[in-house]
């Protein structure tokens, strides 16, 4: 099938700006989250191809080429020199997502879309969002964790109805018993007729004679709660999880709402994460780095050994394969890197100090002079 126009995927017109392409898309992307229409194929392929094309026009060199050649020219080695271009797969479409609108996405997709969404019956709990710190070992490895959380439950003395046991209730004067209210809005385009649940009995129906002492009517109490969520391997600072059903109670029979588990990341003692790329920086002594030798490294798993060739550079980068974090969602994982760095003695022993100026004396290979080759070098090797 013939891949279908960016601007006519999101909506808008050749000449949008950045804000309407970033509206635009999110007015979709809101609309297609796999969230939100669960086992949907159709949904998750216009999420997909939504995103698709807010991530080549947001971008003003890709959306220029875009503009010119067209698709042509963003597959790989196309006009412009850009790099091949694949497609996105779920995980990278919902991390696209999750970054530039997981900070105040939250609210439009969980909480207000779903309750907006029914607009008769009472409406859903409140869902909690809490914050899972995870090492890089638990992230490399995959991990269940056990989670406190706090959260309002149905109140034990009326089961969450807010009615002192044993009383009756009557009919709500405000809705006269429906549960929900009409409100027509006058705008622009028209008069729009608007359902919501009726703010005197919060979509019951019905109002209460006599309060429950223990709640004072409310239906709920404070109460703690421990979930499990168990945590592929592989995810980064911002991924999410949604466990149904274990946030707050739904008053009135209400479904409860969910927890979000938004996934942190831990400062590493030893590493720093890039990508699914580690890094780790090694201390190497002036005999080491002359004469080579093997050192431990450590990994995220156990402790591996690394050959250092004689003549080795202060700086120099190496390779550990398939030693970094796993890919999330598909094969493979990302590499260790490791620079070594020179370490100099300041403690000298009399006998060693001697040495040095022994060998200072001999007249051996000199340093070359000032260059800027080091750090083109590392951002070569870090392809930055
Ligand atoms: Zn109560
Ligand atoms: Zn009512």
């Amino acid at each position: 099938m013939a891949k279908r126009d960016y601007y006519e995927i999101l909506g808008i017109g050749r000449d949008a700006d950045e804000d309407s392409i970033k509206k635009a898309y999110r007015r979709m992307a809101v609309k297609y989250h796999p969230d939100k229409n669960p086992g949907n194929k159709a949904a998750e392929e216009s999420f997909k191809e939504a995103t698709e094309a807010y991530e080549i026009l947001k971008d003003s060199q890709k959306r220029q080429i875009y503009d010119t050649y067209g698709h042509d020219g963003l597959r790989g080695g196309g006009a412009g020199g850009f790099n091949g271009f694949a497609g996105f797969d779920l995980s990278d479409a919902l991390r696209a997502f999750m970054r530039d609108f997981g900070g105040f996405g939250f609210d439009d997709i969980f909480d207000f879309g779903s309750s907006r969404s029914r607009r008769s019956g009472p409406p859903k709990g409140q869902d909690l969002q809490v914050k899972l710190g995870l090492t890089l070992e638990e992230i490399a490895s995959g991990v269940e964790k056990t989670i406190k959380i706090k959260r309002l439950e149905a109140c034990g003395n009326c089961s969450g109805s807010g009615a002192a046991p044993g009383s009756s209730k009557s009919t709500c004067p405000t809705c006269g018993g429906q549960g929900q209210v009409r409100r027509v809005s006058k705008t622009l385009f028209g008069q729009f007729v608007n359902v919501q649940p009726c703010p005197n009995c919060g979509g019951a129906g019905s109002v209460i004679d006599h309060k429950c002492r223990e709640c004072g009517g409310s239906g709920v109490t404070k109460g703690e709660s421990t979930i499990k969520v168990k945590i592929p391997e592989g995810v980064a600072a911002g991924n999410y999880l949604t466990v149904r059903g274990s946030g707050n109670f739904g008053h009135n029979g209400g479904t409860p709402g969910d927890v979000i588990v938004i996934i942190d990341e831990v400062d590493h003692e030893h590493f720093t994460r890039r990508g699914d790329d580690i890094i780790c920086e090694v201390p190497l002594s002036f005999s080491q780095a002359v004469l080579g030798a093997e050192i431990e490294i450590p990994t995220l798993d156990k402790k591996t050994s690394l050959k250092v060739p004689s003549g080795t550079q202060s700086g120099k980068v190496f390779m550990l394969k398939n030693k970094g974090i796993p890919h999330l969602n598909s094969y493979g994982r990302g590499n260790q890197l490791v620079r070594v760095v020179v370490w100099t003695p300041t403690k000298l022993s009399q006998e060693e100090k001697e040495l040095f100026r022994k060998l200072s004396s001999f007249d051996g290979e000199k340093p070359p002079g000032a260059n800027k080759s080091f750090f083109e070098k590392l951002r070569q090797t870090l392809g930055v």
